[in-house]
């Protein structure tokens, strides 16, 4: 159900996943990927988790740090909009770093697709309206999935990276 009491325009089935990509590039990123895992798990089933990927930054302010990424396949009871919330609960429990009241964002945690859903209201648009545009996100989701589709366009993961540079994702051995 939406916010507004409606019915989302396709609701998740019990049986349909949440594909979550996970990304941070300060303090101890790859740490931050150990507990965010953690914390995911406790949201649902993991499924599936991608390799941990280092990533070049894309914009944003000159210097910055490379990105760690990642893609986990959730299997979770939760609502499209419940699971944002949880998702942002994680986001604020990890995101900051510690003494610091509004210290950087270390973990940004995208609801990238739930099942079939497609809704786009105030606090949520899913599929997420950049995956198609992210080498970062969609490197990792292929690698988990390589027949992936998004859920509205209907195209494969790869076929969205054919348009893209994804020179700058480099998959790491790093343990989870
Ligand atoms: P990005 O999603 O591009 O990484 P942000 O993390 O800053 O950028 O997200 C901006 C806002 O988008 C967040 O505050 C969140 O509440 C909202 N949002 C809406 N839909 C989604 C979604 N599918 N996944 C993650 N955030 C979402
Ligand atoms: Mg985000």
């Amino acid at each position: 159900m939406g916010p507004d009491g409606r019915p989302d325009a396709a609701a998740a089935g019990a049986d349909d996943l949440a594909w979550v990509a996970l990304g941070g590039n300060v303090g101890d990123s790859h740490a931050v990927m150990r507990g965010a895992l953690a914390a995911l798990a406790e949201l649902g089933e993991v499924v599936a988790r991608s390799s941990l990927y280092r990533t070049a930054p894309v914009g944003g302010p000159a210097g910055q740090a490379d990105y760690l990424n990642a893609v986990v396949a959730l299997r979770t009871g939760l609502s499209t909009h419940g699971l944002l919330r949880a998702l942002q609960d994680v986001e604020e429990r990890f995101g900051r770093v510690r003494g610091e009241r509004w210290g950087p964002r270390t973990l940004d945690l995208d609801l990238l697709a739930h099942g079939a859903v497609n809704v786009d209201d105030p606090v949520a648009t899913v599929p997420h309206p950049r995956l198609h545009h992210r080498a970062f996100v969609l490197v990792p989701l292929r690698e988990i999935d390589p027949w992936w589709r998004h859920p509205v366009t209907g195209e494969t993961a790869e076929g969205m990276l054919a348009r893209l540079d994804a020179s700058g994702v480099e998959r790491t051995e790093l343990a989870w």
